[in-house]
């Protein structure tokens, strides 16, 4: 063992090459897992060099790589690391701080309260809320959903903690049929079961319906929680949120959380924060940072109105473990883990207010000018483009076909979903780096595949 330099050296050369590689290398080629595989070498009985052993697993990892980080990657809803939140992702496995308890790590500690208290104040937020931060959007849902089960429970006199689910008081779940299906994960993670969500109707851009809302509520007795959404995955729709906060609060013991993993970003910005018009009046909200912040996977944020209702729910509870409201691990799933939100503070540091708003809404509008160029080539576009979502039927062609083309190509990725019974094209723009030059090239070589595709089968 020679120190840490030559490895850091061998890793910080790959990254150069690779962050370097990002805005001309093919974006996303298939590769064969057998043949990828089959470069990984054996498990040595004598270990080897670290700057071999990161030289080989660089080279060996490369064809299987996606430039999911770079300006032309437009599948599900990415985002890239802006170069700030990347070097301080680093700082924090350098340090390896595990941010459990603050006395484990101070400095996480108070840093991961700093930005919690400055994503509040960008997402609109309660400014005494607590933040715990998550892997991703799937786990603060999850942190979400305990705390609202705590709190819908206690209120009908129910310690869930400690006696568990059977025989509880039931608590109906309702939920937009465009819901994500990582809501639909945490009710079956936490006893809620999925089948017995209420599922309730949508408007032609998967929004939850106010007065479908209420109509469903009308039979319910009991305790109620109400998972609305801001960001549907395919058309980037919100929920008109203070409709169904107007109808959760006209019923007795109801709770409202509200899936903002990235439309909640909008408001960040002032020309789009009417999207997300009355989110501040839900109960608890999950957003994804490693989305549209452009933080490096796996980051969010689960964030709850009653701090106590997230802390009963997720707190541990050891006489070697005397927790405080600092510390984290009262607010998070996990014990032991790293400080994620040490690269978030970078981020919102090196962004500020104008640079978040900025960061939305120019995938936004990069968003409107792919949408107008796709319906310029003939193709259409099934949503309301008002986030950073475009959703596009492809007339003449099967759409897994092109988006197979469109990966091979390289010049750039999107994705598929079924809308309304039929394929779709999904087409996001969230990453910081995205130009119009990047859009526009992706929109005219998806539309020149496609024309290829339709002449060969016609
Ligand atoms: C991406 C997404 C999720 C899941 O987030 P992860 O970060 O993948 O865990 C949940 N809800 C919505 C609306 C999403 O877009």
């Amino acid at each position: 063992m020679t120190g840490h330099g030559p490895a850091l050296d061998a890793a910080r050369a790959f990254a150069d090459r690779w962050l370097a590689s990002l805005p001309t290398r093919p974006v996303g080629v298939p590769a064969d897992p057998a043949a990828l595989r089959a470069r990984l070498g054996d498990l040595p009985d004598d270990g080897l060099g670290a700057v071999e052993v990161l030289d080989d697993l660089t080279a060996a990892l490369e064809p299987g790589l996606v430039a999911s980080g770079g300006p032309r990657y437009f599948g599900f809803v990415t985002g890239g690391s802006l170069p700030v939140a990347l070097a301080a992702d680093w700082v924090v496995s350098a340090t390896d701080q595990d941010a459990a308890v603050a006395v484990m790590s101070p400095g996480a500690a108070v840093v991961e309260d700093v930005a919690g208290r400055w994503a509040l104040e960008l997402l609109g937020l309660p400014a005494d809320a607590a933040v715990g931060f998550a892997t991703g959007a799937q786990t603060a849902n999850i942190a979400c959903l305990a705390a609202a089960r705590h709190a819908l429970l206690a209120a009908a006199g129910w310690d869930v903690e400690a006696e568990g689910l059977a025989g509880a008081p039931a608590v109906t779940v309702l939920l937009g049929a465009g819901a994500h299906a990582t809501v639909v994960q945490a009710l079956k993670l936490l006893g809620f079961g999925s089948r017995h969500a209420v599922r309730v109707p949508v408007d032609g851009q998967g929004r939850m319906r106010p007065d479908a809302l209420a109509a469903a509520l009308d039979a319910v007795t009991g305790p109620v929680l109400v998972c609305a959404q801001a960001g549907q995955v395919n058309t980037g729709g919100c929920d008109p949120l203070d409709g169904i906060a107007d109808v959760v609060r006209s019923v007795g013991t109801a709770g409202l959380h509200v899936d903002g993993a990235f439309g909640l970003w909008a408001a960040a910005s002032p020309t789009r924060r009417h999207l997300v018009a009355g989110a501040d009046r839900a109960d608890s909200w999950a957003v994804d940072a490693h989305k549209w912040l452009n933080v490096p996977y796996d980051s969010a944020l689960a964030v709850v109105r009653d701090r106590a209702a997230l802390v009963a729910a997720l707190s541990v509870s050891s006489p070697y473990l005397p927790l405080s409201d600092l510390d984290p691990s009262t607010r998070t799933l996990e014990n032991s883990r790293r400080p994620r939100g040490v690269p978030v503070y970078a981020a919102l540091r090196a962004l500020g207010r104008t640079g978040v708003a900025d960061l939305v809404d120019r995938c936004c509008d990069l968003a409107l000018r792919a949408a107008a160029r796709f319906a310029a080539g003939g193709v259409e576009v099934c949503n309301d483009v008002v986030l950073n979502q475009v959703l596009l039927r492809v007339p003449g062609v099967d759409v897994a076909d092109l988006a197979r083309a469109v990966a091979v190509d390289g010049t750039c990725w999107v994705g598929t979903t079924v809308w309304e019974d039929a394929p779709a094209l999904r087409f996001s723009v969230s990453n910081w780096s995205t130009t119009a030059d990047d859009v526009d090239r992706s929109v005219d070589r998806i539309l020149a595949l496609r024309d290829e595709l339709a002449a060969r089968d016609p």
